[in-house]
């Protein structure tokens, strides 16, 4: 894990700081909302304070980052899911597992982490086999003929029903007379991306063997809540940005109609974010805000609001921004005020705009709540389903309701500077499953 990553880190670093070092001195580059700089996803790059703000933003080394897995097109390296033991991996590999633990130094094989790197001495076989559809076959005399589930051939083969096989179609049937290794109804369980970095979304997508009545889950502590896609069953939910990197416990948990509650455990690894740092200060008049209490109370009025789940999504495609402007600060900034008076981290994106801007909608959604809050000022929470919310804060007017169904891109309020805001701009945010999360990436692709 260390080796030629870390000479590589060192330099990232080094090329950081004087990025940085540059950007202060000239503040000429900006970052347009596409993307920051160079096009990376990398967010430790301190932006540059737009003219208009008084925001004070200082270059520091990134912190600590934890090494991603190999690539992952790489057959040779496999990245472990949940349910998936060693003795599953030798099995497809055709390698015995004491030589796997062998080849990557597993001082314990009976502990594979979902999310784990396993270097492979040759690829996984996918175990396709390909079967021509003649007279008399079904969808339910295939899966028995070769061990799989109805719904397994229908996923592969994008069959629209149950009965639209057709006579002659070629059908691939993946892992023939392969289990799944999970108890039953599980056919398979799906965590994405497989090590989640602080400030990401975690996906947790379930498909069963049977159609069920129930199903509950728990990461970290914190309740997964399904919805139901097609033949699967996704929760979503975000990885606070200050949650410790670390392993923490998944249990998910599902009965199937007339049957027995069945549970599966797997752990999922937590990775560092790749944050900045900034420095603010603000003035005596509104340095009584820097209490922690007001903070920890803004934080339960929020998460009231956030942490309410209706199953239907309404959002389509990738959220729109709401307002198309630059980018003041990223999400996720570790923020010391006042030289320490209160350390905290930057829970959204800031976007400049001068006062009144009108602000939209970044999905269809619906009004959850019309704040006056003392750090985010004037506030509108819009709920799009299944745990995703919006939240647009410091304006100076609302256009909305409570209640009230607005389309993307609609205008929701007018921008400010109410609450702890230094100068006009647009602080806006993502929260899914009841936690603030980078709104970035999905301004650029759709959550899952
Ligand atoms: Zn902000």
């Amino acid at each position: 894990m260390s080796g030629p990553q870390s000479a590589s880190t060192r330099c990232g670093r080094a090329l950081r700081l004087l990025i940085g070092v540059v950007l202060l001195t000239s503040w000429a580059a900006t970052a347009g909302p596409a993307r920051a700089q160079n096009g990376t996803e990398d967010a430790t790059q301190p932006t540059p304070a737009d003219p208009e703000s008084v925001i004070e933003v200082v270059a520091t080394p990134a912190p600590v980052v934890v090494p991603t897995p190999g690539r992952p097109d790489d057959p040779l390296v496999h990245i472990t899911q949940v349910g998936e033991t060693l003795y599953t991996l030798a099995a497809r590999s055709g390698f015995a597992a004491s030589e796997l633990a062998k080849r990557n130094r597993l001082t314990n094989p009976y502990l594979l982490l979902a999310g784990q790197t396993i270097r492979l001495p040759q690829p996984l076989s996918t175990n396709i086999h390909l079967h021509r559809v003649g007279a008399g076959d079904t969808l339910i005399g295939l899966a028995a003929r070769y061990g799989v589930t109805p719904q397994h051939i229908r996923r592969a083969n994008a069959l629209a029903c149950h009965t639209c096989l057709a006579f002659g179609q070629l059908v691939r049937i993946a892992n023939a007379g392969l289990a799944s290794g999970l108890p039953h109804p599980f056919w398979f369980i799906e965590v994405w991306p497989p090590v989640p970095r602080q400030g990401q979304v975690i996906s947790v997508r379930v498909s069963a063997t049977l159609p069920l009545s129930g199903i509950v889950g728990d990461l970290a502590g914190r309740p997964l809540r399904f919805a139901q896609k097609q033949d699967e069953y996704v929760a979503l939910i975000g990885v606070p940005a200050l949650l410790s990197p670390g392993v923490y416990p998944l249990t998910i948990q599902a009965v199937p109609q007339n049957g027995q509650a069945s549970a599966v455990q797997g752990q999922v690894q937590i990775a560092a974010g790749r944050f900045g740092y900034e420095r603010l200060n603000i003035s005596a008049k509104l340095s009584t805000l820097l209490d922690p209490q007001v903070n920890q109370a803004e934080q339960e009025t929020i998460e009231a609001v956030i942490s309410q789940f209706s199953a239907t999504q309404r959002w389509q495609g990738p959220l729109r921004w709401p307002i198309k402007s630059k980018i003041l600060s990223y999400f996720g900034a570790r923020r010391d005020f006042n030289g320490g008076t209160l350390y905290t981290y930057h829970s959204g994106i800031d976007l400049t705009a001068r006062n009144g801007t009108p602000v939209r909608a970044a999905a269809n959604g619906r009004v959850a709540a019309l704040l006056d809050l003392p750090i985010r000022g004037k506030t509108v929470i819009l709920d799009h389903g299944r745990g995703v919310f919006t939240l647009y804060c410091h304006l100076s007017e609302f256009a909305v309701e409570l209640e009230q169904i607005v389309a993307a891109d609609e205008v929701i309020g007018y921008s400010g500077n109410t609450g702890r805001s230094l100068g006009p701009h647009l602080h806006f945010e993502l929260a899914v499953g009841g936690v603030q999360v980078d709104p970035l990436t999905w301004l650029e692709q759709a959550l899952p």
